[in-house]
């Protein structure tokens, strides 16, 4: 993927990273307060529990809308963004647009799909 598409998905998917954030910060003041202590004088250790602090807090799916946005930030990250991890071919860009956290192509999610509905 061209450098400047991925800083355009990069930035979306921080985006939406602040509004997940945002929306637990304004629910839970406690949050913001240790977010603000915790920045004085911040360490990588303390980025961690900040950011467990933060997981325990959110509901289910806030935590893994969460856990996928920052994935697709890895991704990002280590060049393999919009590669399905299934079949490794790029992820049509329409998709991306629409899922900037999508982890397989069309193709290879309908068939993962279809295997958990077989499963019991
Ligand atoms: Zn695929």
């Amino acid at each position: 993927m061209e450098p400047k598409l991925a800083e355009r998905f990069k930035k979306r998917l921080l985006q939406t990273r602040e509004e997940i954030i945002g929306q637990l910060r304004q629910r839970d003041g406690s949050a913001q307060e240790i977010g603000q202590n915790g920045i004085q004088d911040i360490g990588d250790e303390s980025v961690i529990i900040y950011n467990r602090h933060l997981l325990m807090s959110l509901s289910e799916n806030e935590r893994a809308k969460l856990i996928e946005v920052d994935e697709a930030l890895d991704r990002i990250e280590n060049g393999s963004f919009g590669m399905c991890e299934e079949c490794e071919e790029p992820i049509a860009l329409k998709r991306l647009e629409v899922m900037p956290n999508a982890r397989y192509c069309v193709r290879c999610k309908e068939e993962l799909e279809k295997v958990s509905e077989e499963s019991p």
